[in-house]
C-alpha cells in the first residue's frame, strides 16, 4: 500500500474562545440534559454543537423509548420527564404509551424538540454555541486532564477551556481524541446500521391500525398482538414481513429491510419510516457517511412503493422530507471504568454506584444482515457510574450511547429516555466535582444519587422499590 501523503501543519497560537465550569460537547438527549443539569447548580456551563440545533437523534422523527420498564412501571423521571412535559404544554409529546415491543413509546414532535431544548437551555443561562465542531483536545501537561478542547467553525480554529468536560458526542469524539481507549461494534467490529428516516403524510393511519387489528392473518406484526391496534391510535408497527416479501418478488423492489417499521407522528396523517438500512457504515468517517447518505437516499423511493401499493392507509400517502441527517446507531463507545455487559442487561443487576434505571432490551440491528436481534431481561437494570468515567483521563465524563459498554449491553442503553437519564447524572456529577474543586471520580456516589433523587430522578432498591433521598444508602452487592 502506498504511504498516504502527508503535510505538517505548522504551529500556530490559538484564541480561547470561552471559558467554563463545565463544558458539555454535542446537544443530542445526553448533552440536553447534561448542560440543564450542570447549570442547575448556577455553574458556567457551555454547549458546543455542530448543527445548528439541539436535540440530536430526538430530531430526526424517532419516539422516545426507555421511560416505561419491562414490568410497565416508569424508571425515568427527573430532568428527561421535565423536558417531556415542556414539550406537552405545546402539544408535542405524547403520554408514555405502553407498547408489548418497545415497552413504552413517547411520540415527540421533532421541532418542537429543537424549540423546547434551546428555550430550556438559554433559560437555565447555559451558553450555546451552534456551528461549532469539536476537532480536538489540549491536554494538561502529564496527559492525564483536559485542558480545554479545539473547536474548528467558521468563527475559525479556537479554544475552549473548562474544569470538566462532558462528551455527549455520541461517538466518544472527545474521549478519543483525549486518548482515551475506545471499542467499535460486535467482536468482527460490526457495527449497527444507520438509517435516514424518513416522512410521508396523508397516511389513513385508523385505515392502518383497523386492518392489522381486524385481517390479523395478513397483516402480521412482530411481538405485538393484533389486538393492540384495535385500541391504540399512536403505536409503531413491526413486522408485515410477508408484505415485503410479495413487493419483492411482483415488482421487483430493493427493500433493505425484512421488517416494515412505521411510527405515528404527532400531527394528523403523518407518520415516519425507518427502514432505509446501509450496512457497513462507519459514523466516524465522513466518506463512509457521505456514502451511508447516498445509498440511504437511493433506497426511498422503493419503499414508497412498496407502502403506497401493499401497507393498508398508505393508498394516498405522499412522501415529504428525510431527516436531516442520517441516524447513527453505533460507533465508538469508551473503555471506561466498569464495562456494561450483556449478563448485566439480562441479569437485571444492581450496582453500588447506580445513576439510573434502564429497562430498554436488547435491540440490535444485526450488522450483517437485514435482521434484528431482539432480548428482554423481564424487568429492569442498573447503570453504574463507572460505566461514564474513561479509565485514565480525569476530568472527563461520558455520557450517552458511547459510555463504556459492549457492543450488547449499548443495544439496550442507547435509548434516548436512557441517554437523558445518563446526561444528567452527568451534569450532576460535574456539578459537584467543580463546586467541591475534586475530579469526578472522587465525587461522593451516595452524595451524587441523593442529589439525583432530590432533584425528581429514579433509582431503585433490592426489591425493586423507588428510592428516596432518605432511603438511598441501601446495600447492594457488588
Ligand atoms: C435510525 C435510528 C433509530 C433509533 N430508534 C430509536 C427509537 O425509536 N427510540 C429511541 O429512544 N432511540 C432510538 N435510537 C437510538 C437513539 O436515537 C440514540 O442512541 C441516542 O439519540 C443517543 O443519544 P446521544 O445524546 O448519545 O447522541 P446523539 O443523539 O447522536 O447526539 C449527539 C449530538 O452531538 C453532536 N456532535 C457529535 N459530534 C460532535 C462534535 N465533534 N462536536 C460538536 N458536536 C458534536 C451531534 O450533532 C448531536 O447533536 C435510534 C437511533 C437511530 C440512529
Amino acid at each position: 500500500m502506498d504511504t498516504p501523503l502527508t503535510f505538517t501543519e505548522p504551529a500556530r497560537e490559538l484564541e480561547v474562545s470561552a471559558e467554563y465550569d463545565v463544558l458539555v460537547v454535542g446537544g443530542g438527549p445526553a448533552g440536553l440534559t447534561a448542560a440543564l443539569a450542570a447549570a442547575e447548580d448556577g455553574l458556567k456551563v457551555g454547549l458546543l454543537e455542530s448543527r445548528s440545533f439541539v436535540g440530536g437523534n430526538m430530531t430526526i422523527g424517532l419516539p422516545v423509548l426507555g421511560f416505561l420498564g419491562q414490568k410497565g412501571n416508569q424508571v425515568i423521571y427527573g430532568l428527561p420527564q421535565k423536558f417531556i412535559d415542556r414539550l406537552k404544554v405545546r402539544d408535542a409529546a405524547s403520554e408514555h404509551r405502553p407498547c408489548p415491543l418497545h415497552m413504552g413509546i413517547t411520540l415527540v414532535e421533532p421541532e418542537a424538540v429543537k424549540t423546547v431544548g434551546l428555550e430550556m437551555l438559554t433559560e437555565a443561562g447555559v451558553d450555546v454555541v451552534f456551528y461549532t465542531f469539536v476537532a480536538g483536545v489540549i491536554m494538561s501537561d502529564d496527559g492525564s486532564a483536559i485542558r480545554g478542547v479545539i473547536t474548528e467553525s467558521k468563527s475559525g480554529r479556537n479554544v475552549v477551556i473548562a474544569k470538566v468536560v462532558i462528551d455527549c458526542t455520541g461517538d466518544a469524539d472527545v474521549a478519543y481524541r483525549a486518548g482515551v481507549a475506545t471499542e467499535k461494534g460486535n467482536e468482527h467490529g460490526g457495527m449497527q446500521p444507520p438509517t435516514l428516516m424518513f416522512c410521508l403524510s396523508n397516511v389513513d393511519t385508523e385505515k392502518l391500525r383497523t386492518s392489522i387489528a381486524v385481517e390479523k392473518r395478513t397483516y402480521l406484526t412482530d411481538f405485538i398482538p393484533a389486538e393492540y391496534f384495535g385500541q391504540n391510535n399512536q403505536f409503531i408497527v413491526v413486522g408485515l414481513r410477508e408484505l415485503i416479501a410479495k413487493a419483492r418478488t411482483e415488482r421487483n423492489l430493493e427493500i433493505p429491510n425484512e421488517r416494515t417499521i412505521i411510527i405515528t407522528g404527532l400531527k394528523k396523517g403523518e407518520v415516519w419510516i425507518n427502514m432505509t438500512r446501509v450496512t457497513g457504515t462507519d459514523g466516524t468517517d465522513a466518506r463512509s457517511l457521505t456514502n451511508g447518505e447516498i445509498v440511504a437516499r437511493r433506497q426511498i423511493d422503493d419503499i414508497v412503493e412498496y407502502l403506497v401499493n401493499y401497507v393498508p392507509g398508505f393508498e394516498d400517502a405522499h412522501f415529504t422530507k428525510t431527516a436531516p441527517f442520517l441516524g447513527i446507531r453505533e460507533t465508538r463507545r469508551i473503555v471506561g471504568r466498569y464495562t456494561m455487559n450483556e449478563q448485566d442487561v439480562l441479569g437485571c443487576r444492581h450496582f453500588e454506584d447506580a445513576i439510573a434505571v434502564a429497562s430498554y432490551p436488547i435491540d440490535i440491528h444485526r450488522p450483517g444482515d437485514e435482521g434484528c436481534t431482539l432480548i428482554w431481561c423481564g424487568d429492569c437494570y442498573d447503570i453504574p457510574y463507572r460505566s461514564l468515567l474513561p479509565a485514565h483521563i480525569e476530568n472527563l465524563i461520558v455520557a450517552g450511547r458511547s459510555i463504556s459498554a459492549t457492543h450488547e449491553a449499548m443495544g439496550a442503553i442507547r435509548v434516548m429516555a436512557t441517554c437523558m437519564a445518563m446526561g444528567e447524572a452527568a451534569g450532576r456529577a460535574a456539578g459537584i466535582a467543580v463546586t467541591q474543586d475534586i475530579l469526578p471520580s472522587e465525587v461522593d456516589i451516595h452524595a451524587l444519587r441523593r442529589k439525583l433523587l432530590d432533584n425528581g430522578a429514579y433509582l431503585r432498591g433490592l426489591e425493586g422499590e423507588r428510592l428516596t433521598p432518605e432511603t438511598e444508602d441501601v446495600s447492594v452487592p457488588a
